[in-house]
């Protein structure tokens, strides 16, 4: 097997990233495929790993969804869901706050994720402008797991999204992540999601104004495990068997 991954740059600017795990024979295919990913870029990395050892995830998160009227009762449901695990409000309303400001420390967005204390609120990620990357995840076949979502009533709009997000949060629970909060940093797309392995994934729509360019992802974690899952996250390679 191997892994893929790519990240494209714009103006400096990171504009788009992808990751895969494939059988070798799969490899001039999905090059080609990622190298179209990006719609523009002055600058394209794809870095190809032979995989030495990989684990399995029998079954993916479970998928929910709800759309709310606005931001504000949107990110009120996520404050109830995680209450109902023991994360207080007032560390949600830091997390929420983060990702709607920008949680890099010099303006903007992080190339990763945030990690937080779910008690003190506490960022313990060792750097806050790169943040956490959880690479090396893939699903076995993920044409039959898009084909299974539309079967599902996803929309085309949501597919490759959705099937990339649900891959993360999957493995993040997997490797011991309590929740994560998530929503996109790009502009149009205002759909995020909260994860756990209580409540499964829950898309949620609004998590942001429209036409706001800020984003991330807050993973909330035990800070004695906490060197354990960063390399977990980051270097573990992975591959999810089925949709639940
Ligand atoms: P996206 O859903 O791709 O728009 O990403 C939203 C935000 O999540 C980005 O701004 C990053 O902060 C973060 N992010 C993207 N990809 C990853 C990843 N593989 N691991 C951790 N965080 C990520």
């Amino acid at each position: 097997m191997r892994s893929v991954r790519m990240r494209a740059e714009l103006d400096g600017m990171h504009v788009s990233g992808a990751e895969r795990v494939i059988p070798h024979y799969e490899l001039e295919k999905v090059v080609m495929e990622l190298l179209k990913r990006p719609k523009r870029y002055d600058k394209i990395v794809i870095t190809i790993e032979r995989v030495e050892n990989l684990e399995t995830i029998p079954k993916s998160l479970p998928i929910k969804s709800h759309d709310f009227a606005d931001v504000e009762q949107a990110h009120e449901f996520v404050i109830k869901k995680l209450k109902e695990i023991g994360i207080e409000e007032s560390i949600t309303q830091k997390a929420l706050k983060l990702l709607t400001e920008g949680p890099n420390p010099k303006g903007g967005n992080m190339r990763g994720a945030v990690l937080m204390d779910p008690v003190s609120g506490e960022r313990l990620e060792p750097d806050q402008e790169r943040g956490i990357r959880n690479t090396r995840i893939d699903w076995r076949n993920s044409t039959a797991i898009k084909e299974a979502l539309r079967e599902r009533g996803i929309k085309k709009f949501y597919l490759e999204r959705l099937i990339d997000a649900l891959a993360i949060a999957t493995k993040n629970i997997h490797c011991g992540v309590i929740a994560e909060i998530c929503w996109s940093d790009d502009p149009e797309y205002t759909t995020g999601y909260i994860a756990s392995k209580e409540f499964g994934y829950i898309r949620i729509k609004p998590m942001k104004e429209e036409h706001t360019p800020t984003g991330g992802r807050v993973y909330f974690v035990k800070r004695e495990s906490l060197q354990e899952l960063i390399e977990c996250l980051e270097r573990k390679v992975m591959l999810i068997e089925q949709l639940l």
